[in-house]
């Protein structure tokens, strides 16, 4: 108590350079320099310390990140009553930041640790902010609600390990890949989340590589260049989403090699993504591929059944929702490649569900074919194409589905098939599935067959000439 009383202005300079020896300690140089130097102590009044920060951002990163290493500093130098205050510079423009700096008391001049002028304090800032937001989380992508299958066991079970122990297992970097819609970035995510979470005092920075090479040539528009680099390198957890994105563009990929290498030999962790194994690379330095396969690449498949059935399950839950079995099955059998479709079509239903709109075959059968139709830009729906190749022939639709094998309804059944595959988005299990649940490989044979039949038969070929008008004119 008696040591506050007696304290004068000058003290919060004393005790805040006690407590930046206890940072330095515990903290290497560039963080210390980018977090600790631009802090400026302004008061020191019973026991609390006042320290200024340049922005409202600089104090909540201190807090998120560095809060038990204050918490050890200040108990060291002030004593456990000690406690620690901030105050935010306000956001000034330039003719303001005299009325700032007269704020401050004379002893300012003398203050070691105010090297830098405000400018460039608000300057730096500006430009950590940015960065910084550029390379934030999205928080809804956890590893709880992501949902494990034979498809992606491998890639979530290192995913996790890295993120329980990031920087220290083998699994660095850790390269997940495939192909779109299959949740790589929700897992890279999920990782990050983890370690923000669980480890604190890490630093995450998740970014595309598309991003990251646009940062990079602002960075060297503007004469960043230097602070760009000191970002990144600064960094325990460093995610690069969709490294294919690098392909060709050799001096952002040079600068990746630098801050790569940087951070590997400080055991952070890298992580990636990309659409395509390591070794299928195109457009990538060899270096660099080569750095990418000293950890552990691990491929996110497409997923099976009971991945995808557990994915609407858990969205419904979510929401506590039922829908029917049928349409259930519906979805899970038409949409089959690609998560995020799977997705798209469970919110609308979702959202038709939230409206009181009943949710049946028709409606379930509409919104996927409205969604497989605008990724593929077909016009026929699988239905259509059933519809004009039964009448055709002078058939029923349910011939198509149907187990019989009278030559006259195979052939016409291999022909909807095969244009099920020419017109519609449809994956040819879903194809499989839509023609009374045959099996992916009697679909490739039909299409061979029919493949077959136009090159040699003419009467054939007459009728796939006829039918695709048909179908075009629709
Ligand atoms: P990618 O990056 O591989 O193209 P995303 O990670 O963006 O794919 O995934 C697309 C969508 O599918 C996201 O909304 C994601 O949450 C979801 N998703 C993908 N895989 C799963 C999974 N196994 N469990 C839950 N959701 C998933
Ligand atoms: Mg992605």
């Amino acid at each position: 108590m008696e040591r506050t009383i007696t304290m004068t202005e000058k003290d919060c300079y004393e005790v805040w350079e006690n407590c930046l020896k206890v940072i330095r300690e515990n903290l290497e140089m560039q963080t210390y320099l980018t977090w600790f130097e631009p802090i400026v102590p302004s008061r020191l009044e019973n026991n609390v310390l006042t320290i200024q920060v340049p922005s409202r951002f600089f104090y909540e990163y201190l807090e998120e990140n560095f809060v038990e290493l204050l918490r050890k500093a200040i108990d060291l130098a002030l004593g456990v009553e000690g406690r620690l205050e901030y105050t935010i510079k306000p956001e000034e423009s330039m003719p303001n930041q005299k009325n700032f700096s007269a704020n401050f008391t004379k002893s300012n001049s003398n203050n070691p640790m105010n090297g830098n002028n405000s400018v460039n304090q608000t300057e730096f800032t500006e430009k950590y902010r940015e960065l910084y937001n550029y390379t934030r989380l999205n928080p809804n992508y956890s590893f709880d609600n992501f949902i494990e299958g034979d498809c992606n066991r491998l890639a979530r079970s290192a995913g996790l390990a890295v993120a329980q122990k990031p920087g220290i297992t083998s699994f660095n970097p850790l390269m997940l890949y495939g192909g779109v819609g299959l949740g790589k970035t929700h897992l890279i995510q999920a990782i990050g989340n983890y370690v923000t979470r669980y480890e604190t005092g890490k630093t995450v920075a998740y970014v595309s590589a598309d991003k990251f090479t646009n940062q990079f040539i602002e960075a060297l528009k503007n004469n960043n260049l230097e602070f760009f680099n000191h970002f990144y390198m600064q960094v325990d957890v460093l995610m690069i989403d969709d490294v294919q994105f690098l392909s060709g563009k050799e001096r952002t990929q040079e600068i990746f090699f630098h801050i790569f290498n940087h951070l590997h030999q400080s055991g952070k962790q890298i992580i990636m993504t990309s659409d395509c194994p390591p070794i299928e690379l195109k457009g990538l330095e060899e270096r660099l591929l080569s750095r990418f396969k000293w950890g552990l690449s691990a491929d996110v498949k497409q997923p099976d059944l009971e991945t995808r059935m557990a994915i609407i399950q858990k969205k419904l839950q979510e929401r506590n929702l039922e829908f029917p079995d049928e349409v259930i099955e519906y979805l899970t059998n038409s949409i089959d490649s690609n998560v995020r479709e799977l997705e798209g079509a469970i919110n609308s239903l979702i959202l038709y569900s939230e409206n009181n709109i009943l949710i049946d075959m028709n409606l379930a059968k509409e919104i996927v074919q409205s969604l497989v139709q605008s990724v593929d830009k077909k016009e026929v729906s699988i239905d259509e194409v059933q519809k004009y190749v039964a009448e055709y022939f002078g058939l029923t639709i349910e011939d198509l589905k149907d187990k019989t094998r009278k030559k006259e309804i195979v052939l016409a059944r291999q022909i909807a098939m095969y244009f099920a595959k020419e017109y519609t988005g449809f994956s040819l299990k879903s194809i499989g599935y839509h023609f009374g649940g045959r099996d992916h490989s009697t679909v490739i044979h039909a299409i061979q067959t029919v493949s077959d039949y136009i090159a040699e038969k003419k009467e054939i070929k007459m009728y796939i000439d006829d039918l695709s008008n048909k179908l075009n004119k629709k």
